[in-house]
């Protein structure tokens, strides 16, 4: 899979160079993003500890966090079964056993017998025999603390008491001025504190951060814990909000600049209409609908804003659109229409894909559509890669320069510098969630021409199979239009997914024979482990060589991510051909792929893949008419076992076909931060609030947001800067 460098993804590289060297503390304090007075301010604890009471050993219970204290009455070293250190604790009520696995001579002696300590730990065992394995203590009678002992999120380096310190310091020190407008909506409240009337009311930022750093003794641990304390409700109300505005403030910036006006000509002469009428079949409902929308994007005019000129000279809004359809929806032929659109109006079209596989598969399909139509128009279809020969290349880079090729298809080598376009009008992006920023930026920085007198930028189509969940989309995506096609082309038949054990592989070979004896073809995944691409070649290959053995007289090819690309095209061109029944590979073809021929897809090691990858990855087969199978081959590790989230994910590719599902269970499974790929999203994590819990803050942020860019744009951007710092810059493409 390949990764690709994000320099907007790490903010820290941009440090002065000749500071004085850091400690490791500090260091760790800002690889936590602790660097400014608010940052702390804002590092509210994980979780408390009460060290308020001291309990009475015969008051405590099984499974309580306690602390105690007492005097040590014994003190040994046992050797069996393990050994251990073992201390026995009286505090004249009753005795606990605090046993030590791992201890150093220092240990015996703070425990010796005769001192007094104070432990805080979890109580084992009934009133025979109480326990407390690897407790912490310290010496006995020392003041006892008032509040709530926080515990903040740390890590090795940062030891808590050295994090807390510089935390409350900068806590005092923080400015936490008002910053949500005096007259807006309050955010709406919570469900109120137990044993109060009512809902709770707001506090101010500085009360709440002030409480979760020193919660008064009498808290209620339990509404501190699933952040439902009012004072919860305030960071969260304030996180959304600074979400929401910043994206707002990317969107209006993005207003400001100018594209092309596109607009589709009616009549039958029109590129999309002669591309419709040599299509092998018809739109679906929602493709048509897609294509209606980003038709009317394409030439939504700027005009009757700001004063000014209107007509076609004064261009568009840019689009800013995701086309998000399950695999095997149809959205190239929706993507070529918007290109036909474009070229139609005398304008150049790009499109991107992640791998030269698909982007090669978009390359073919396109020229076979739309080469002839624009021959006689004395336009073509250029391919860009990082693979190309040279003299290849710089035919190609030609024709985009001069104008002659109005599409260009290809990998990353589209954004590179030295691809300079005579007029981008709009840009496509594949399976977008595989590009980064920058990568984006990139390409919309390629239109380089004043459009009613503002900068021009070309309209953008990402296209994605991995649906966003509403509430994401709502939240992450805010400032993005959205169309979904729902409804997949006619005739295809659901894909039965089973999940089989490895030990029963010579079945999926057999079958495997059934299906080709019917003259279906089968793709067989090998996974790919990202720390040794070595051992995944052996595996793949090995494969590969057993199926040979196994389907003796079935040509069966083998694709990897290590082979040269001649080779890989000329495999897939082979399998797209019909030429070999079995196409082993590893994830290489996991996006996009179409082969209409294939109807069995086994996955092996299916418990290694993601829930998204595995479900892209059964949607190569299903593409045709025949009846399609998916196979999930799972292997158990030593221990018998597959872990429970890996199980998770194979169940719920059996139970459902529908990716708007997938993705909810997904992001149900790993949670948004994962979801997302921070790093290729450039999405700012939520930190605080909970998008399955917190809808009616998140309605209120979207709410407010606008208001509060036009009224208060100073205010605005403090809230911003306080929360986002240098992190809203990651929202803005
Ligand atoms: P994806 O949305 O996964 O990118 P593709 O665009 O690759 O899907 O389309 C999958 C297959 O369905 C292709 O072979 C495509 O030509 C075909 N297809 C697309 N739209 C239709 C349609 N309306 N009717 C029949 N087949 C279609
Ligand atoms: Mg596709």
């Amino acid at each position: 899979m390949p990764r690709t460098a994000d320099p907007s993804a790490s903010p820290t590289r941009a440090a002065p160079a000749k500071k004085p060297a850091q400690s490791p503390a500090r260091q760790a304090m800002l690889k936590l993003g602790l660097r400014r007075d608010i940052d702390l301010a804002l590092h509210v604890p994980l979780r408390y500890e009460d060290e308020t009471r001291i309990r009475r050993i015969a008051d405590t219970r099984s499974g309580e966090t306690v602390q105690i204290e007492g005097t040590v009455v014994h003190n040994d070293i046992a050797l069996h079964p393990r050994r251990q250190l073992k201390v026995l604790l009286d505090d004249g009520s009753d005795t606990v056993e605090l046993r030590f696995f791992t201890f150093y001579p220092s240990h015996r002696k703070a425990l010796a017998e005769g001192t007094r300590v104070r432990v805080r730990g979890e109580m084992r065992g009934g009133f025979i025999a109480r326990q407390m394995l690897h407790p912490t203590f310290r010496p006995a009678d020392a003041p006892l603390p008032a509040g709530l002992t926080p515990v903040y999120p740390a890590s090795a380096q940062l030891p808590q008491a050295y994090l807390r310190k510089a935390v409350l310091a900068g806590l005092a020190r923080a400015d936490l001025s008002e910053t949500l407008p005096s007259g807006a909506d309050p955010y709406p409240p919570g469900p109120g504190m137990p044993g109060q009337n009512g809902p709770a009311p707001a506090w101010n930022l500085r009360d709440a951060l002030s409480f979760l750093h020193y919660p008064a003794p009498d808290v209620a641990l339990a509404a501190l814990e699933d952040r439902s304390h009012p004072a919860w409700r305030r960071l969260k109300a304030e996180e959304l909000l600074a979400q929401q505005l910043s994206q707002l403030e990317a969107k209006r910036a993005r207003d400001g600049l100018r594209a092309p006006l596109l607009r589709a000509a009616p009549d039958a002469a029109s590129l999309p209409a002669q591309l419709l009428a040599v299509l092998p079949f018809d739109l679906t409902g929602a493709q048509r609908r897609v294509v209606e929308e980003i038709a009317r994007d394409l030439a939504r005019p700027a005009d009757g804003r700001d004063g000014e000129t209107s007509g076609d000279a004064g261009g568009a809004v840019p689009m800013h659109r995701l086309l998000q359809g399950d695999v095997g929806a149809g959205k190239t032929i929706v993507a070529a229409l918007a290109a036909c659109i474009c070229i139609d109006a005398g304008w150049q079209c790009a499109l991107m894909a992640p791998t030269e596989i698909l982007a090669e598969q978009h390359f073919q399909k396109l020229v076979g559509w739309l080469a002839p139509l624009l021959a006689a128009r004395g336009l073509q279809v250029a391919w860009l890669t990082g693979s190309q020969k040279k003299k290849e290349r710089a035919a190609a880079l030609e024709a985009v320069a001069g104008g002659a090729a109005a599409l260009v298809v290809g990998t990353h080598a589209v954004i590179q510098d030295q691809v300079v376009f005579r007029n981008l009008a709009l840009a496509v992006i594949d399976e977008q969630h595989r590009f980064g920023v920058a990568q984006r930026l990139a390409l919309r920085g390629k239109l380089r021409a004043q459009i009613g007198g503002r900068t021009g930028e070309p309209h953008l189509l990402m296209m994605t199979a991995t649906p966003i969940p509403r509430t994401l989309a709502m939240s992450y995506y805010a400032d993005l239009d959205v169309s979904t096609i729902d409804e997949l082309p006619p005739g295809r038949t659901p894909i039965v997914t089973r999940i089989v054990a490895d030990s029963r592989r010579d079945e999926v070979v057999a079958r495997i024979g059934s299906q080709l004896a019917q003259g279906r073809q089968v793709y067989w995944v090998c996974p790919l482990i990202e720390e040794s691409e070595a051992v995944d070649l052996t595996n793949a290959t090995q494969t590969w060589q057993d199926l040979q053995e196994a389907l003796p007289g079935v040509p069966v090819g083998l694709l990897h991510s290590r082979m040269p690309t001649a080779e890989k095209k000329a495999v897939m061109a082979e399998f797209a051909a019909g030429k070999t029944g079995v196409l082993v590979s590893t994830t290489v073809i996991e996006v996009g792929v179409d082969v209409p021929n294939a109807s069995l897809m086994v996955i092996e090691h299916a418990e290694r893949f993601g829930l998204s990858q595995l479900h892209q990855l059964r949607g190569r087969v299903g593409r045709g008419a025949a009846a399609s199978a998916c196979v999930l081959l799972y292997a158990t590790n030593e221990g018998g076992r597959v872990s429970e989230t890996a199980r998770e994910r194979l169940r719920a590719m059996v139970e459902t076909n529908d990716g708007f599902e997938i993705a909810r269970r997904d992001l149900e499974i790993r949670g948004p931060g994962e979801f997302l790929g921070a790093r290729q999203s450039g999405a700012a994590l939520l930190r605080f609030a909970d998008l399955a819990t917190d809808d009616d803050l998140l309605a209120w942020a979207r709410d407010l947001a606008p208001r509060m860019l036009d009224r208060d744009p100073d205010l605005a951007q403090r809230h911003i800067g306080r929360w986002l710092g240098g992190k809203a810059e990651y929202l803005k493409a």
